[in-house]
Formats: structure tokens, sequence, C-alpha cells
């Protein structure tokens, strides 16, 4: 098979400046590099075919070869592709001279894929943790202090933070010399594992601390004071920067996400920032039409309840509900009438349900009758 012309293959002019060359060639390798596109063996083929080209091109001695020559005039010289290794394990493009530098520019970090030679630092953050919160409804509705009590990871007095003995200093772990990892040959691979002996820290402690066995940290019960803001809801999140475990040799601390846990009102039930509530009235009431006293959030209100008024009705009451969380202004409240049909009647009161009875018309019960109406017609 005969090759691409190595320009055609970059997809530039024969006269292209070493930066046209250049930017071409990244753009390529953007495209086709092998860790974009794994297990693509077209990728593959694209990837090292426009590496060639780019290798001749960028190179000064071999491109005016191959401008007099062709391909001839540079086949065989270099080879350096295609033996290097793509997929290998931790190998890295070593071979590629010039173009790693371009390398560094696309992926970051020198070109190469090995990972080895970075030190581990011994700090480590501290874990974030979560805990719930239990508040009243109105406590949610309008926000309130609350203090928590948690028991965290804090610094070890005994050794402040060092984990050594009378505070002396971690030594680089001898089992991975200080890098945290440690490397074993599997087959064609060289696998990297956490070293057993320092956890991943790189540091062990020869002396250690009595009180915290090395750690640096104990555990300690703590106080803390919670702003819970008024509209929170059940289930949401708090986040107290900081205040989750101390973190390990100096490293930062995590966070505490403290989660809401809203207690049942007797009364109110909440929708978002709307609250509902069931308001019972009496049959006389319902038919007659009566002032109620109706409970809200910040206490009694009168509320008319209008003359010939059903069990289910629904009234608002604006503006009475859960103040928005961040924003302006406050939910509503929705009344659920709940018309109630009397029970245990004195004597009295059944006589003069049954006088009413003998008075109940077709207009006073307009539903009822046309309910009657359609199921004489469905009968007929
Ligand atoms: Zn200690």
């Amino acid at each position: 098979m005969s090759k691409r012309d190595y320009y055609e293959t970059l997809g530039v002019e024969k006269g292209a400046s070493k930066d046209e060359i250049k930017k071409a060639y990244r753009k390529k390798a953007m495209k086709y590099h092998p860790d974009r596109n794994p297990d693509n063996a077209e990728a593959e083929a694209k990837f090292k075919e426009a590496s060639e080209a780019a290798e001749v091109l960028l190179d000064d001695n071999k491109k005016s070869r191959y401008d007099q020559f062709g391909h001839a005039g540079v086949d065989g010289q270099g080879g350096g592709f295609g033996g290097g290794g793509f997929g290998g394990g931790g190998g890295g493009f070593g071979d590629f001279g010039d173009l790693g530098d371009i390398f560094g520019d696309i992926f970051g970090g020198g070109g190469g894929r090995g990972r080895g030679g970075r030190r581990r630092s011994a700090a480590r953050p501290g874990n974030d943790l979560q805990m719930s919160l239990e508040v009243d409804f109105s406590e949610a509705a309008f926000g309130c202090e609350k203090n928590i009590s948690l028991t965290r990871l804090a610094e070890c007095g005994t050794c402040n933070g060092t984990g050594g003995k009378d505070g002396s200093q971690p030594v680089n772990c001898d089992m991975c010399g200080g890098m945290g990892e440690v490397r074993r040959q599997q087959g064609f691979f060289t696998v990297s594992q956490t070293c057993p002996k320092c956890s991943g820290a790189g540091q062990t402690v020869s002396d250690p601390c009595g009180t915290c066995h090395g750690d640096g940290r104990t555990r300690k019960k703590t106080e803390l004071e919670v702003k819970v803001p008024g509209g929170i809801d059940h289930g949401q999140r708090l986040k107290l920067t900081g205040e989750g475990d101390a973190g390990s040799k100096g490293g930062p601390s995590g966070d505490l996400y403290v989660v809401i846990d809203i207690k049942e009102h007797d009364l109110f039930e909440r929708d978002g920032f709307d609250v509902h509530c069931t308001i019972p009235v009496s049959f006389s009431q319902a038919a007659l039409g009566a002032e109620v006293e109706v409970p809200t959030l910040n206490g009694k209100v009168s509320v008319k309840v209008p003359t010939g008024t059903q069990s289910g009705k629904k009234m608002r009451l604006k503006g009475k509900g859960i103040q928005r969380l961040g924003g302006y202004g406050n939910g509503d409240q929705i009344m659920h009438i709940h018309v109630e049909t009397p029970q245990k009647l004195t004597k009295e009161q059944e006589e003069l349900f049954q006088q009413l009875a003998s008075f109940d018309s077709d207009s006073s019960h307009p539903m009822s009758n046309g309910f009657f109406d359609k199921v004489k017609n469905l009968f007929q």
C-alpha cells in the first residue's frame, strides 16, 4: 500500500509554516489520540499516520529530504513509530521528540502518560459528615437557631495532629519510599496499588502518639449552632463548610451536611410554601353562613363561610403560608371546608331535623334533584 503524502495527511499546503503544521497536527492528534478512542484501531492508525507526518515535517532535516525525495528520502529514518507501544501501561510516548511539546499542550503534563515520580503528601482531607436535624413545623416555616451535637474527628490534642509521640514528625514510608503506592509487574503491565504499609499516605510515624495511634486525629464530641433559614422544607440539606471530620496531617476539614426533618403538625400540612388545613363547620353554619375562627401559622383569623357552603369547598388565605426560602413573600393557606354531619342527636334536635326534612325541596337541594333525575332516566 502506498503511503499518503504527509502534507495531505495533515491537511496543510506544501509551503506551510511550522506553526501551521503544528496546529494541523494538534487538531488531528486531539481527534485520534488513543486515550480518546480506546480500542479503535482505525483511530490509532490515523493517529500514527499523522504523528509520523508531523515528525518528519517538523524536523528541518527530514523535511528537506522528504520535499526532495518523497517517502523514499525519510523511510527507515528515525523509526520511532510503531515500536513505542500505545496502550501499554505507563510507557508514555517517550520517542516523540519535538512532538512531546505538542502533547504537553494538548494533554497537559509533559507529554507522557506515565505517572511515576509524583510524591504523595501525607495531608489528607477529612470526610464529609451528614446528620439529620428535627425541627418543628413552625421553626421550619419561620427559621430558627438550633444547637446540635455530633462526634467527629478533630486534631489530637496530645500530639497536635502530628501523630508522633512528643510531637515527633512522620518519616517517609520505607515500603513505598514516600510514593504512597507500590508497583508490581503483571504480565506486560506494571500495576500500581496503594501502599499497604502507609495506606497511601507516603509517610509513617516511627513512634506513634499514644492517644491517636499515629493518625493525628481523635473523635471528639462537639456542639454547634445551626441557623435554619425560614422556608426550608423536609429533606433539604444545609451545608456547614469545614465542620466535618478534620483533615489528617494538615489536610482540609470535610463539610457537615444537616438534613432537615420536619415534625408533623396537628393542624397543618405543607405543600411547598402553601399550608393546607381542614376547617370543620356545622350543618347549620354551612347552610346559613357563618363567621368562623381559623388557625394560621401566625395566630387566629376570622373567616366568613358563605351561605350554602358545601363540604370539600376550598378557601384560600393569601400570604398566610410559609415564607419563601431566600425570596420574597409567603405562600398561601388553603382551607378545606368539612361540613360535619351531626351525630348523637338529642330528642329535640331529632324532631327539628324531621321537621326540616319535611320541608326539603328541589330548589334547596339542586344537586340531589339533578342526581335523582339522572337515576330516573337511567332506569326508564
Ligand atoms: Zn495524637
